[in-house]
């Protein structure tokens, strides 16, 4: 006659062969059996190429990308500043076709964007402010 404790550790020890070909706790077949070791052992290793992808330690996805859009920049960057300068060309005279700003200061077409947001711009309408 055993004890309850000698019961358990003689079932817990009892290791099983699985159809899959691992050796596996008794206890634990169950789960096991749902386990993904199981179940891509038993499907011949056919892991979804996406599951194999996130397998993949994080460094190596990042140097992967990294590769990418190097590459990418290496084939496109030519034809991206041709573009611009196309662009550039194309709107040369707009670009550069001097506009009023509202404050009164002449400025192009490119910069009076970036100049509304300038200083110069705000002490400029100020002033105006102050005179009306
Ligand atoms: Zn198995
Ligand atoms: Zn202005």
């Amino acid at each position: 006659m055993s004890t309850k404790s000698e019961r358990m550790k003689a079932i817990h020890g009892v290791k099983v062969t699985c159809e899959c070909g691992i050796q596996v706790a008794r206890w634990s077949m169950s789960k096991h059996l749902e386990s993904k070791t199981h179940q891509s052992k038993i499907s011949g290793e056919i892991i979804p190429r996406q599951e194999r992808f996130d397998k993949q330690p994080i460094e190596q996805r990042r140097e992967k990308e990294r590769e990418r859009s190097a590459k990418y920049r290496n084939e496109n960057g030519d034809k991206c500043r041709e573009n611009n300068r196309e662009y550039w060309h194309k709107n040369k005279e707009e670009l550069c076709k001097k506009i009023q700003c509202e404050c009164g200061e002449l400025s192009t077409k490119s910069s009076l964007n970036r100049h509304r947001k300038s200083k110069n711009h705000n002490d400029r309408l100020q002033k105006q402010q102050l005179n009306d």
